[in-house]
């Protein structure tokens, strides 16, 4: 049978651990056999970003600016225990964080829901998908410890003319933490205009929250962009498609979100949706139950499983134990990656490959056939099997067979 063609190069990021053997897996049993695929790619597992001194990761965000399309697998974000480890050179910074911060943009995710897996919280009938703004704030921050007595400032020079505007942070009179964070309008405004445009496109209401009442100038320029870009470019789409823009203040976001009936966006700001997506996925299933696509404002799109790289499984499978790791958000980072691609090259084949993947994936855990993270939250049902890491996508290979055409 002749091997569905992808038209355009696809950006191909490996990774660490766990993941890594998954993808493998993934790659060799449900897309190789089926697809022709012009990869370049980039090796970011920790030992080749400490050889290339991160030049690697760097190089993999250039590569998805020509291309335009990425699919990149869990990578470890080394710390002092990695260095140990690993023997690396420092602690490198956190590869997400260094590709987010040359693409700009906003990361959507959503839950994959499967029938017979329930959200924790009851009032959910729909997927919450969460836009997390990827750009500045913690992210990028500069911090310092204080070690005496002393008057800390924050200070900006303008570049052209005038005086250097100074603030205090704090008169210590001990020792300390202080900490420098920055955002840009401009990366605020493609973040609102990310949201609305996903919104519309998914006839989903947006929210949005921030902590205006604390932060009345940082928060409150994030909730001031957001209005202004909605009131000129937005309304009247969003009346005319029957759906809303909601501003409130996150305590009362996150409050109302467990009783909302789901199906809606809500935006958060870099670290709030850091926190909010992982308790959102864990919500719907398990952390491997979400999908996750960065959205750059020059077009470009990198997917990828937003856990990390399940390190507790990587050191069984070392030991050569059996272990039953869910690779559905790997899946789903390709099928979302090829149905992207497929859509740009408007190459209908692709698009379909995508959904025959993502419905065999999902019809295999609603068999039963599940990891254990699932088994642990499925309905009770005397059908439903444990199963290892690889049997598991072994199981959708065989249900991906029987979908496709030929
Ligand atoms: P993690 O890899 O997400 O795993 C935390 C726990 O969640 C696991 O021990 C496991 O629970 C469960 N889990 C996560 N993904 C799973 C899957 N696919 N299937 C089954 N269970 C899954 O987070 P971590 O252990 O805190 O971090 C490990 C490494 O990942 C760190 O070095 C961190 O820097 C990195 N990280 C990378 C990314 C990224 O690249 N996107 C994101 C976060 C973290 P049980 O052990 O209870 O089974
Ligand atoms: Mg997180």
């Amino acid at each position: 049978m002749d091997k569905i063609k992808v038209k355009s190069t696809i950006v191909e990021i490996d990774g660490d651990e766990m993941t890594r053997i998954m993808w493998k897996m993934v790659k060799d049993k449900l897309l190789l056999p089926h697809l022709s695929m012009n990869i370049e790619y980039y090796d970011l597992h920790i030992k080749n970003r400490d050889a290339t001194d991160d030049q690697v990761t760097i190089d993999a965000a250039r590569a998805i600016m020509r291309h335009g399309v990425g699919v990149k697998c869990a990578t470890i974000t080394p710390n002092e225990d990695r260095v140990q480890e690993y023997g690396l050179k420092k602690t490198w910074k956190s590869p997400n964080a260094t590709i987010r911060e040359i693409l700009d943009g906003t990361v959507f995710r959503t839950p994959i829901l499967a029938k017979n897996i329930r959200p924790s919280v009851s009032t959910w009938q729909k997927p919450i998908s969460i836009g997390r703004h990827a750009y500045g704030d913690i992210y990028s921050n500069t911090e310092m410890r204080i070690f005496c007595p002393g008057k800390a400032e924050i200070i900006f020079t303008p570049a052209e003319t005038g005086p250097p505007v100074r603030q205090t942070i704090k008169e210590f009179t001990g020792p300390g933490i202080i900490q420098g964070i920055h955002n840009t309008d401009e990366s605020i405004e493609n973040f609102a205009q990310a949201c609305f445009a996903f919104s519309l496109d998914q006839n989903i209401d947006l929210w949005f929250s921030t902590k205006d009442t604390i932060s009345q100038t940082y928060d409150a320029r994030f909730r001031d962009i957001f209005f202004a870009e909605y009131e000129k470019n937005w309304k009247e789409k969003f009346t005319r498609a029957g759906i809303s823009y909601f501003f409130t203040l996150i305590d009362d976001a996150a409050a109302r979100i467990i009783k909302s009936e789901g199906g809606i966006l809500w935006a958060l700001k870099n670290y709030d949706g850091d926190v909010m997506s992982d308790m959102i996925a864990s919500a719907y299933g398990s952390l491997a139950m979400i999908t996750s696509v960065l959205v750059s404002p020059h077009g470009y799109f990198e997917y990828e499983a937003a856990h990390g790289t399940v390190q507790k499984h990587y050191y069984k499978h070392l030991k050569d134990e059996e272990t039953s790791s869910n690779s559905m958000a790997i899946i789903f980072a390709w099928s979302g990656c090829l149905r992207k691609r497929g859509e740009l090259d408007a190459t209908r084949e692709v698009v379909s490959f995508a959904d025959n993947l993502e419905e065999a994936s999902i019809s295999t855990i609603e068999s039963g056939m599940m990891t254990g993270d699932l088994l642990l939250v499925a309905d009770k049902n005397p059908n439903n099997k444990k199963v290892t890491t690889e049997a598991f996508i072994d199981a959708i290979a065989q249900n991906l067979q029987k979908r496709l055409p030929g």
